[in-house]
């Protein structure tokens, strides 16, 4: 069976190429240049001498017909899994560069692209977000959250007019493309399984360890930013969250297309909430050699905070159609 995986240089999308080699799907990917995917490549060979991996170039993904050339090259496609999406802030270009056409033309050239050249393809699986769904003001404003439960049949009501920074930016152009992608998939009815997963906060370790840079993937750079606090006993409420390892949303973009039961699913999951001090709290006690280093704040206030902070979440749905599932937790992800 060959998967085709979009973004395969992405921190999310590496670890699903790594769950599907290990798993023996053949793979192909696509990055924007071959400067960028080279040193995976390499890795990925090294790991898996069996394993067949080969990278398409795809420079720009809001380009028209962005993956018509790959999907024409290669008709033993059967899975398509598209993760590729502005995830970074930084971006030197008006924000509906940035964020919104990549993310919607991107979602929307693959699935024409589907039909257009790849009749044989089984299952779509796109990389949506919590923040597709959460009311991402309501959730996680930093004020009393207790109240809100986030499930799987929510949208967030933020629309493309409202946006006024890059974070916003970055929700609606993930409501945007799942919404366009559901629209697409309602009115052409294609003869494949279709499913959205949703993660929420991705953390944990890059799949190779000689591929980290200072400067880690949008998520991670969460976990990076506390180390920076400086010295405090103040509690820190840094962007309260919901949150799961990358290993495991890399799982689940697998389980989109392996479980019968999850297809047409958003699949949204998350193995913990937390907030700031929670991975302070976390390095401190796994490293002491940090001690002195990075903030302590207010080490006894974790729990109370994240109970009032925190948004509740409801994702049984998922988990039973998964046929249960056992989460790695944020300490692990965050000591590896
Ligand atoms: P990364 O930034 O590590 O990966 C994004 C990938 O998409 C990269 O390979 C990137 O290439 C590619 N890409 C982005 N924009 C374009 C473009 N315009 N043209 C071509 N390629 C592009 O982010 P993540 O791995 O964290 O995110 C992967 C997916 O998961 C995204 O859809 C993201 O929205 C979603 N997601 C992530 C969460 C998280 O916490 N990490 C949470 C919820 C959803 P390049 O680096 O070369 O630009």
């Amino acid at each position: 069976t060959t998967v085709l995986v979009t973004g395969g240089t992405g921190f999310i999308a590496t670890h699903v190429i790594d769950k599907l080699l290990a798993k023996k799907y053949n793979v192909i990917s696509t990055a924007r240049s071959e400067a960028k995917y080279s040193p995976l490549l390499k890795n990925f060979k090294a790991k898996y001498p069996e394993g067949t991996l080969i990278y398409e170039v795809v420079p720009e993904i809001s380009a028209d017909n962005a993956f018509d050339e790959v999907l024409k090259k290669h008709p033993e496609i059967t899975i398509v899994l598209h993760t590729a999406s502005p995830a970074s802030f930084g971006y030197d270009l008006p924000l509906e560069d940035a964020y919104l056409k990549p993310a919607v033309n991107g979602t929307l050239s693959i699935l024409e692209g589907i039909k257009k050249y790849s009749p044989q393809v089984t299952n779509v699986v796109i990389t949506s977000s919590i923040v597709a769904m959460a009311d991402t003001k309501a959730s996680f404003s930093g004020q009393d959250c207790s109240h809100v439960t986030l499930t799987t049949d929510m949208w967030n009501p933020l629309t493309w007019e409202e946006v006024k920074d890059p974070m916003e930016a970055y929700a609606a152009s993930k409501k945007y493309a799942e919404k366009a992608a559901r629209k697409f998939y309602e009115d052409e009815k294609p003869s494949y399984k279709f499913a959205t997963v949703n993660p929420p906060l991705v953390v944990g370790p890059q799949v190779f360890d000689d591929l980290v840079t200072k400067q880690m993937n949008s998520s991670n750079e969460m976990v990076n930013m506390v180390t920076k606090l400086p010295p405090s006993t103040e509690p820190q409420t840094s962007f309260p969250a919901i949150t799961v390892d990358v290993r495991d949303i890399a799982e689940f973009h697998v389980l989109a297309f392996e479980k019968e039961k999850l297809a047409d699913e958003r699949i949204a999951v998350a193995s913990s909430a937390c907030i700031g001090q929670r991975f302070l709290n976390i390095l401190n006690d796994n490293f002491p050699e940090l001690d002195g280093k990075i903030c302590k704040g207010d080490y006894a206030s974790v729990d109370k905070l994240e109970d009032k902070m925190c948004p509740r979440y409801d994702y049984r749905n998922i988990i039973e159609k998964a046929g249960g599932y056992d989460f790695i937790p944020l300490e692990t992800s965050v000591i590896d």
